[in-house]
């Protein structure tokens, strides 16, 4: 294990987020290689101690489907650095930009790899909360893996879960933005879902399916779309197993939406593509 920041040495900038910039580093004794994410710290030492205990667990989920955590560090700035598995590809959102649009086989496996991290996670009593293409990375194996932390919950009954709230709002469930079902019983594990089926329909249209393309979210006009428009659906070239697929992630009652156990038993999913 690595136990310092200074056993590593920084090679470049392989990407900005919301909250920090992910680095790829070289660990000098054995060269391996690893991504390095540094968030800005919180000044508040109760936050603090709560991402650290988060990390810990974090640190102790091993899953194939999942992007390793090798290490969580504390900067003297306050910064905090986390140690990943790097994955060689990039992010499901550096493909798309790059590579165009996804087939339904190529879909199909993201979907089972996924949904097999989020079972993992679940299971767990972890919710990801931020699903979206960005926090998908692939490697050149067409591995693709779950990441990003950074805004996901231990499910904490004792939280009140609008005070915790965070998250990207363009991939969240409606039931997100009504204070009456995110409360007491808000089943966070059917939002993920939500965020999943949003996130293929992207990966197959080429654009965030709520907005025509190229436009650029604004915050209420999106919200409106997401809480009283209908759920976005698949256009015609698309067979009906993965319209189906989508129809069972993108209820807007997350009651009716299907569970990760569920969706890994779908045709969609379970079809043998060649
Ligand atoms: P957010 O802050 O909401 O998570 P984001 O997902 O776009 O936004 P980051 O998670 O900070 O931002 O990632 C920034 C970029 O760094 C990604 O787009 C990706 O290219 C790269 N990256 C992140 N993690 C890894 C990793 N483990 N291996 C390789 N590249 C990575
Ligand atoms: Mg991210």
């Amino acid at each position: 294990d690595i136990d310092r920041l200074s056993d590593l040495e920084k090679l470049r900038v392989l990407g900005h987020g919301n909250g920090g910039t992910v680095y790829k580093v070289r660990h000098k004794r054995t060269s391996a290689i690893y991504a390095l994410k540094v968030v800005q710290g919180d000044c508040d030492t109760t936050v603090r101690r709560q991402i650290f205990r988060e990390m810990e667990i974090l640190r102790r989920t091993d899953s194939p489907y999942v992007v390793r955590c090798h290490g969580v560090f504390e900067k003297p700035t306050g910064d905090i650095a986390f140690l990943m598995e790097y994955m060689d590809a990039g992010t499901l959102e550096n493909v798309l930009k790059s590579r165009g649009t996804f087939s339904e086989s190529s879909l199909s496996s993201i979907a089972r790899q996924v949904l097999n991290g989020l079972n993992y996670l679940h299971t767990q009593k972890i919710v990801h909360r931020d699903i979206k293409p960005s926090n998908l990375l692939v490697n050149k194996k067409m591995e693709v893996k779950i990441a990003d932390f950074g805004v996901s919950k231990i499910m904490c009954r004792t939280l009140d879960p609008c005070v915790s709230y965070v998250g990207t709002c363009a991939y969240m469930s409606p039931e997100r933005f009504d204070p009456d079902t995110y409360g007491a019983n808000y089943n966070g594990y059917a939002a993920d879902i939500w965020s999943l089926g949003l996130t293929l329909v992207e990966l197959y249209v080429g654009h965030f399916p709520f907005l025509p393309p190229g436009q650029r979210p604004d915050w209420a006009t999106l919200m409106c779309a997401i809480c009283f428009g209908e759920p976005p659906s698949l256009p015609d070239s698309a067979s009906e197993d993965f319209k189906s697929f989508i129809r069972c992630c993108l209820q807007k009652e997350s009651s009716k939406r299907w569970t990760v156990s569920q969706l890994l038993s779908h045709p969609f999913v379970t079809k043998d593509w060649k």
